[in-house]
């Protein structure tokens, strides 16, 4: 990924895009998985000009589309069809259109397939009108309750009222189950009110008095957002206020009557920033996340693309929102994997801002505590500019790390935490300080195991094992979803109370405190039991409040979160992330460790960390204890810089799947035979993925490796190009992979 955007429109915000009279033909980008636009010609009474959404005919169908440019030609007059309508929203920007063409290049993928996610709701290009909600009715009628009505009037009764296709994804049912409801009279209907755009940022409030360090770092962004493009990045130990000091660059842009764009990974956890942004601006932002409603996404994109929204803050599908001046973009924990998406278009949102803010000529804001490789070369290279926090505020000390030699001082047969880490918490907990056990993994157990016949419980769709979720009383596929009651005999040679679990997932440590510290308060914290914000917000409080003594949690809990009576993290099985051969392992489970070491001992309270590993020999283990992030980034470079590898050299996977396996290799090997060649290009595979199956579909994968300064796309265009791939097999191209 390069900072300098290879763009074929340059977009320059003055020039009012070109009209098109009647008669005239246009070109019409659909939101469909479509390389080339389709021409219309545009009917008497009506002018379109380019950014347009308009409705087309397609086939028997109207469907919604943007004038993306002059009609091609090579369509005979006679069966050109005529633009239904224009619909009544500000037109898509120059930008935004360039944006939709750039990434669609970039990731090689159809640019109607990009477009679709700048359209992702069709609903707000429509005229407004009433919608049907549904709350529970009050007193309830006397009706059969089954456990599907059960969760849904549950789910009715928190919140305001909400469409029928919302409430039965909250209560995880059938929009039948809500009709039959509604019949019965058990569901009352209204009209869904409408949400008012947030409340404009107060910039009148004063921040925080920043200390030295933080105001050369504030100052350095003022600078940057009154000078077109730039990348910043800001890196600092967690804790050291990178927070404050880029709330006051939000502050400057919206000043200048601009949008500010914040991403976040896992949105839905970010209770504590969004308090931390009324604190400063005594309002909330937009959100954009998986979580929020139909209703209110179609509104949020109303009031965006109407310019009454200053501030969003949401996941990666954000980047494609209608901005219609957007004037900064902050990527915080920028080296977090969830930014990259890896179905449908692939693609790295951090990297896309990059080229967003370049289009858009505006600066950017990378934040880490551990910025990715990738970013570190960039700064390295001069690319990008450099804002270090070196303290934590308040001087609080970073924490102590131990390490514990897992083969040195094991735990009892059938538990998980070591005499050190025992003690450690044993000391904690007499100081009435709050305690972190990390391991990240969901569920009880990652693996049922016959005793009798060693028959593992795997999942039937996918290659994966089955997790058992105690809690739930179910067996789930995590990559699937497809779950099952625990069976009471082995599948395969039926004997009785045979299976036993193993090895542990969070749920069981939680079940091994609570028998070591019968006293301790115990509060487990995965995505599980944190689903939406209002939980997580909830679970934020009770830690706020000392209502907790001990935390069991994965990853989730190791971001962003400030806890000032938290003093201990113990990591259970530091190990978990270096095995699998990924290339990115190493750097992950540094960052993970990292951050979630971060959560001890936020105040004046001092904190420590202790890290069971197998491994304590390993660089990243060695790094940690040691504190010296400079020789394990060090090392790792030097080690991918030898192996050429990003980001000292380009990578491109290929995904071949299907469900038909004979297809699925047919089509490998096809690409396998018309490999590229040449130009220090090498191609791994055909072998089988990591996951050599997922959801039934059978998946193969090749590998392009070149140099750091190879345009990889035209190549894997003509790769895919030559290759004889059978139809009912589907290639899918990830630019710059991260598993
Ligand atoms: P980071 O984003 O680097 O983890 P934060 O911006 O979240 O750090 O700051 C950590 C804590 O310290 C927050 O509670 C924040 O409000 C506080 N803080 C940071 N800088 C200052 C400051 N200059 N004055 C007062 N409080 C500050
Ligand atoms: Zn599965």
């Amino acid at each position: 990924m390069t900072a300098t955007a290879r763009t074929h429109a340059s977009p320059s915000g003055d020039e009012s895009p070109p009209t098109f009279a009647p008669g005239a033909h246009v070109a019409v980008r659909l939101p469909l998985p479509l390389t080339d636009a389709y021409d219309y010609r545009v009917p008497p009474g009506l002018t379109l000009a380019v950014g347009d959404f308009v409705h087309v005919p397609l086939g028997p169908r109207k469907i919604t589309g943007v004038i993306w440019g002059k009609g091609g030609g090579g369509v005979p007059e006679n069966r050109m069809k005529n633009v239904a309508a224009r619909l009544d929203v500000p037109p898509m920007t120059v930008e935004a259109m360039a944006f939709v063409d750039w990434v669609a290049d970039y990731t090689v993928t159809p640019p109607g397939a990009v477009l679709r996610m700048a359209l992702s709701v069709p609903e707000a290009l429509e005229p407004a009108k009433a919608l049907t909600a549904y709350r529970a009715a009050d007193p309830l009628p006397e009706i059969k309750i089954t456990a599907a009505r059960e969760r849904v009037l549950a789910a009715a009764a928190e919140g305001p009222p909400r469409q029928a296709a919302d409430l039965a994804r909250a209560a995880g049912v059938t929009p039948g189950v809500i009709n039959g409801l509604a019949k019965l009279g058990a569901l009352t209907a209204c009209d869904l009110p409408v949400f008012a755009p947030p409340e404009p940022p107060d910039l009148s409030r004063p921040g925080p008095v920043l200390s030295g360090d933080q105001a050369a770092a504030a100052d350095a962004l003022s600078a940057a957002v009154s000078d077109g493009f730039s990348v910043q990045v800001l890196e600092g130990v967690p804790g050291s206020g990178k927070t404050e000091v880029y709330l006051q660059a939000v502050a400057d842009t919206i000043r200048q009557g601009r949008q500010v764009l914040v991403l976040l990974p896992e949105i839905a956890l970010s209770a504590q920033w969004l308090e931390r942004f009324r604190a400063r601006f005594g309002s909330e932002p937009a959100l954009w996340h998986s979580e929020v409603t139909q209703a209110q996404r179609r509104e949020t994109w109303r009031h965006m693309a109407a310019g009454r929204v200053d501030v969003v803050v949401g996941a990666r599908s954000a980047l494609f929102l209608p901005f219609p001046d957007l004037g900064l973009i902050i990527v915080d924990e920028e080296h977090d994997s969830s930014f990259k998406q890896e179905e449908g278009v692939v693609y790295n949102a951090r990297d896309m801002a990059v080229v967003r803010a370049h289009l858009g000529a505006f600066p950017i804001v990378l934040v880490s505590a551990t910025p990715s490789l990738e970013t570190q070369a960039n700064v390295d290279r001069g690319r990008y500019a450099h804002l270090h926090l070196p303290g934590r505020h308040g001087g609080a000390e970073l924490p102590d790390v131990d390490l514990v030699d897992m083969t040195k001082a094991p735990p009892q047969r059938g538990q998980w935490l070591s005499p050190p880490l025992r003690q450690a918490i044993t000391e904690t907990l007499e100081r009435g300080e709050q305690a972190l056990l990390f391991l990240n993994r969901r569920g009880y157990a990652p693996l049922t195991l016959c005793r009798a016949c060693g028959h593992r419980l795997q999942c039937p769709q996918c290659t994966a094992w089955l997790v058992e979720h105690r809690l739930l009383q179910r067996l789930q596929c995590h990559h699937c979803g497809y779950q099952m009651a625990p069976p009471p005999k082995c599948p395969e040679c039926g004997a009785e109370d045979s299976l036993v679990p193993c090895g542990p997932g969070v749920e069981r440590l939680a079940e091994e405190v609570a028998a070591l510290y019968p006293e301790a308060r115990v509060a487990m914290a995965t995505s599980d039991n944190l689903y939406n914000q209002r939980t997580a917000r909830e679970f934020v409080h009770r830690i706020e409040n000392r209502e907790v003594d001990l935390i069991v949690g994965t990853q989730i809990v190791a971001k962003g979160y400030h806890f000032p009576m938290l003093t201990l993290v113990g990591v259970i099985d530091a190990d978990l992330g270096l095995s699998g051969g990924d290339l990115r392992a190493a750097e992950r489970t540094y960052q993970l460790l990292y951050q979630v070491a971060g959560r001890a001992g936020r105040a004046e309270h001092p904190g420590r960390v202790v890290i069971q590993t197998y491994m304590p020999e390993h660089p990243v283990m060695a790094a940690i204890a040691a504190g010296d992030r400079e020789a394990f980034l060090a090392a790792e470079a030097k080690g991918r810089e030898d192996a050429h590898m990003p980001p000292y050299g380009r990578l491109v996977g290929l995904i071949v799947s299907g469900t038909d396996e004979a297809a699925v290799d047919a089509g490998a090997r096809a690409l396998g035979r018309a490999a590229p060649q040449g130009n220090g290009i090498q191609v791994l595979g055909p072998a089988p993925a990591p996951l050599a199956m997922i959801r039934g579909r059978h998946r193969r994968r090749l590998l392009l490796k070149a140099g750091r300064g190879t345009q990889v796309q035209p190549i894997v265009r003509d790769w895919i190009r030559r290759a004889a791939i059978p139809k009912k097999v589907r290639v899918q191209i990830d630019v710059d992979p991260y598993s």
